[in-house]
């Protein structure tokens, strides 16, 4: 069947200690809807406990468990509440990723004297000025939690760089003593091993063991399916590799893992999968800011390129493509919101077509009141597309700098299946497409759209239109026998108990 990843959160949520109830709660809902993997955000506390969206880590141990940073619970809720939802998340037939944020970590209890040499934030080859006395964040003794579930404390050898030092306020970045970054990290700034907070220096080998071990505990603990890895590009490639190999030969698991590697140069991430012996999917950020681009200029944008240079396109099997998520909303870090009369034909390309892993976003599919921003309305029928309709060999009409298509052939074993897409940026118009000789004389409806019925020609071809701005979703006119096969697909589905 046609997966769907779901991002289970948005940033601006309030931090009420409810997501993982209101996740348990909506996980039938969801798997109804298509879902079939949920991507829970990080479920440790970070340094400003329950105000932490999760990525300001501070004890990978405490999943609101312990009175630490303020409080017992997260932002989400508390250890008990997270195990059930990702319990009644697998009991809806929905896999669970959890959210690994292995790169830095915030707050630490106490300060260290160590030597440092200030390095420059825009180079950070390029030292500045030479060894001078540190005092820096770098002790985690977490005196919530004590030693339950690991003894490690936390101190300077576990880490390469801070980005503060008490001694020394003119300078942004120090390289602690007998610390390098590593070499196998994404060349921006000269090496993009530091990224925020103390980095973590993953190749150490006391820290490589505490890590792997902490990977097995959050499984064993959690019954999560798999990862997704937040800020891999920060990371040393050998050290993801090797992390999800030891994982999967101790639990004997598949361990599904998608990376963040955020970057719109299509050759660093093909380097990356090739570096890390493709051990894991990675999300497409080149897609993401071609529907970006598109949305943001005005009909000018040429959507014959949608795919140009695109993880999608060039490997596939290796690409989760998404719209936008936690990060490129307004107000966030890597804001790039598409503009959202473009979202539902960003969503149209992403459900409906062959290739790619499709990852829905929360605040697409629930909205983001915190910022005034509506749910995208035509994403549940789309996802409802993506599980009924989008089958068999797809036709590519990327023909036309203003309005390109595609068709589905649909799947003799699913009754009614096969649909016509199309989308526009600019004025909107026709195009005659090949659905298939099996669909001769027979009507397509419009489901997303307002377009009239198409009849399908004795050659298996119908002219299909879309309006300005907009795209058009054409499915077969449902007979009785689709009809019947829906309804026992969502009675199926929503009865669906995973025993393990
Ligand atoms: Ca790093």
């Amino acid at each position: 069947m046609n997966g769907i990843m779901l991002q289970t959160f948005e940033w601006d949520m309030p931090s009420d200690g409810t997501l993982w109830n209101h996740i348990r709660r909506h996980a039938r809902r969801w798997a109804m809807l298509g879902v079939t993997a949920a991507w829970l955000p990080p479920a440790y506390k970070g340094s400003a406990g329950a105000m932490d969206v999760g990525y300001g880590v501070y004890d990978l141990y405490d999943l609101g468990e312990f009175n630490q940073k303020g409080s017992v619970r997260t932002k989400y809720g508390t250890v008990h509440e997270y195990i059930s939802a990702v319990r009644h998340l697998r009991l809806a037939g929905i896999q669970t990723l959890g959210d690994v944020v292995l790169n830095h970590r915030l707050g630490a209890d106490e300060t260290e004297s160590v030597r440092v040499t200030p390095v420059n934030p825009d180079n950070r080859l390029e030292a500045q000025g030479s060894q001078e006395d540190g005092s820096v964040y770098t002790r985690f003794t977490f005196p919530g939690r004590g030693r339950r579930y690991s003894p490690f404390t936390w101190d300077h050898t576990c880490f390469t760089s801070v980005d503060w030092n008490g001694l020394d306020p003119d300078h942004h970045l120090f390289l602690l003593d007998g610390k390098g970054f590593a070499s196998d990290v994404d060349r921006e700034h000269g090496n993009f091993d530091y990224l925020m907070g103390a980095d973590v220096d993953v190749q150490a080998p006391h820290v490589r063991e505490e890590l792997f071990r902490w990977g097995s505990w959050y499984l064993h603990r959690t019954h999560l399916d798999g990862f997704r890895l937040d800020a891999v590009k920060h990371i040393s490639a050998a050290f993801y590799r090797d992390f999800l190999r030891n994982l999967r030969q101790k639990t004997g698991r598949e361990v599904y893992a998608v990376g963040e590697y955020w970057s719109s140069d299509l050759q660093a991430l093909l380097s990356y999968l090739a570096q890390v012996d493709e051990s894991m999917n990675l999300f497409d950020t080149p897609l993401h800011f071609h529907f970006y681009s598109a949305s943001h200029s005005s009909g000018q944008y040429d959507l014959r390129d949608l795919f140009r240079d695109t993880l999608v396109g060039a490997r596939p099997t290796q690409a989760v493509t998404f719209v936008d998520n936690h990060d490129t909303q307004p107000g966030q870090s890597l804001e790039s919101w598409v503009d959202g009369w473009f979202k539902a034909s960003a969503y149209s390309i992403i459900l409906l077509r062959e290739q790619g892993y499709p990852c829905v976003f929360w605040g697409d599919l629930h909205g983001i009141p915190e910022k005034g921003i509506g749910a995208v309305s035509e994403l549940p029928m789309l996802m409802q597309l993506r599980l009924f309709h989008a089958y068999g060999p797809e036709r590519d009409y990327f023909d036309d700098p203003n309005v390109v298509g595609f068709v589905r052939e649909g799947d003799s074993s699913i009754p009614g299946s096969g649909l016509a897409c199309l989308v526009t940026d600019e004025k909107g118009g026709k195009k005659r497409m090949e659905v298939g000789r099996q669909f001769a004389g027979k009507t397509f409806v419009c489901m997303v759209g307002d377009e009239k019925p198409v009849k399908i020609d004795a050659d298996g071809f119908g002219t299909f239109s879309v309006r300005g701005g907009r795209c058009s979703v054409y499915i077969p006119r449902p007979t009785f026998s689709s009809f019947l096969y829906h309804i026992r697909e969502w009675i199926r589905r929503f009865l669906t108990l995973r025993l393990f």
